[in-house]
């Protein structure tokens, strides 16, 4: 694999210092990643403060650049995809889709109008609100999806006149870095400026006196350092948090048409999705065959390594998060969960789980109340609806949710009940860029994509041109009067 170098004011930026990136498939350091030192963060900082300059002035040309950015990254897709494997775990399909998602999120935005309202226009003054940039932004990403991350924030940012210092996940950097290189010759310099190094590099962002704004996504523990960080310079925040969505199924629901679409939401990513399903709620009645449904789906699709042809599940992407799903999963069995389907570690190299369906738990247990983040599903049943949508929300958790049933609006009735930013009917994880995406309580501050995203990078201001006789209006005239 190639020599991976951080961008800062458009040009590589050589490291002394690197750390290594392991594949998750074998558990081995197979690349090595620049540490950022602080010298080179301020520098990164300094070099996007001076290229906000020119940037925020002509917006046509942010758009052309926005888009030719897409162009770069869709003709990228091979190049980058393999490098998404290896360092994440996913299927180099699931690799490509994210890279041309990414390309996707900065073509939307490339074409978004900017926020701008005429809110006044009579007599007496013609008064708008714009967006205006609000300067530098540091960005900070985890390690699930490194890059579509990555773009939602750096398109509505870049569109908004905002320039960045974005910094992935050290489990995920590669991908990041390679795309800052070869946007070099499309972002003018110091607009885009990547840098890579372990958490304390985030903490030093969170901490730097240059960026007016933090767009942060990552773990709620996190993010509440972000929020703590950020507060003595009063930096604006977006943090975009973890989840614990509950599916509720109702009792006119087919169970093998659900039990198909709950898998894929509760799977995708082998379960690393901050909105993915990360508990079913199902009526006795249907409790059985919903999670035998499950369970056929977990014991027959194809987990391994992400080159590998056919596969559809990678291993976890890390030993930390793997510890965690292995934790959870056996402290379910001792407080009485059933293994309806996988339930351990896979006996090979790499940080393997099998797609693990648990039956006869309830809420009180660790891996129902808690975010696991991995391939463990918690099915739990219940008799009374009312109750169901109660344990839904009884969490300090409001990403997302989803109902589902045959009865459709039945079913909306019930999912506008939940606590939460997205509640989906009869899908879930259909996310999009023109939606906006956010949580509720723990699960976050702010939305992402959309026109709401968009206006989180900027300050709203009013521009406000009085038509009165000699500027005066009617709050001054009186004291001349
Ligand atoms: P994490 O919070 O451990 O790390 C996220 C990023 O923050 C990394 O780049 C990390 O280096 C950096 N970081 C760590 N400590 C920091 C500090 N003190 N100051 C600033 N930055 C710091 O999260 P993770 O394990 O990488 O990601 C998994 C979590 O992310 C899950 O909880 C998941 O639900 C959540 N997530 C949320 C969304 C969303 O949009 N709501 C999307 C994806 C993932």
């Amino acid at each position: 694999m190639s020599e991976f170098v951080m961008t800062i004011a458009g040009e590589s930026a050589p490291t002394e210092g690197t750390f290594g990136v392991r594949n998750p498939a074998t558990g081995e350091v197979f690349a090595r990643a620049p540490e950022c030192t602080r010298q080179q963060l301020d520098a990164a900082f300094d070099a996007a403060a001076k290229a906000a300059r020119d940037w925020k002035t002509d917006e046509a040309a942010r758009r052309a650049v926005l888009l030719r950015a897409a162009e770069v990254l869709m003709a990228s897709v091979g190049e980058l995809s393999p490098i998404l494997t290896a360092e994440q775990g996913k299927p180099l399909e699931d690799a490509g889709i994210e890279v041309f998602a990414s390309a996707i999120w900065s073509q939307y935005f490339a074409n978004l109008e900017m926020p701008r309202q005429v809110i006044q226009d009579d007599d007496t003054a013609y008064v708008e609100v714009v967006g205006r940039p609000l300067g530098v932004v540091a960005a900070i990403t985890p390690w699930n999806f490194p890059l579509t991350l990555a773009f939602w924030k750096i398109a509505p940012a870049l569109l908004a006149g905002n320039t960045l210092v974005l910094k992935p996940s050290p489990f995920t950097p590669l991908t990041t870095l390679k795309v800052g290189e070869l946007l070099r010759d499309v972002f003018p310099p110091g607009v885009v400026n990547i840098v890579s190094g372990g958490d304390e590099l985030g903490a030093w962002m969170t901490s730097h006196p240059v960026p007016r704004k933090i767009s942060f996504t990552g773990s709620v523990e996190t993010g509440k350092k972000v929020a703590l960080a950020a507060a003595p310079d009063l930096k604006r925040v977006t943090l975009e948090l973890g989840g614990n969505d509950p599916a509720i199924v109702l009792d006119d629901a087919d169970p093998a048409t659900v039990a198909a679409a709950i898998f894929a939401g509760a799977f995708n990513n082998n379960g690393q999705v901050c909105s993915a399903i990360k508990r079913v709620y199902v009526p006795e009645s249907l409790y059985d065959d919903v999670v035998e449904g499950l369970a056929s789906h977990a014991r027959s699709i194809k987990v391994g390594e992400g080159t590998e042809e056919g596969v559809k599940l990678g291993p976890i992407n890390n030993e930390p998060q793997f510890e965690r799903v292995k934790e959870l999963v056996a402290d379910a069995l001792a407080h009485g969960a059933t293994v309806v389907a996988g339930g351990k570690a896979m006996d090979r190299a790499g940080y393997f789980f099998e797609p693990t369906v648990l039956a006869g738990l309830s809420d009180g247990t660790r891996i129902v109340d808690e975010e696991q983040f991995g391939p463990a599903l918690p099915v739990v049943s219940y008799r009374d609806l009312g109750d169901a949508i109660e344990r839904a929300n009884a969490t300090h958790f409001g990403l997302s949710g989803s109902v589902w049933g045959a009865d459709a609006e039945r079913a909306a009735q019930v999912a506008g009940q939940l606590e939460c930013g997205t509640a989906w009917v009869n899908t879930h994880l259909a996310l999009a860029p023109h939606q906006p995406f956010g949580g509720c309580k723990w699960s976050g501050i702010g939305l992402e994509n959309g026109p709401w995203g968009l206006s989180e990078f900027t300050e709203h201001q009013v521009v406000h041109r009085s038509k009165g006789p000699n500027g005066l209006n009617a709050n001054t005239a009186r004291l001349l009067s």
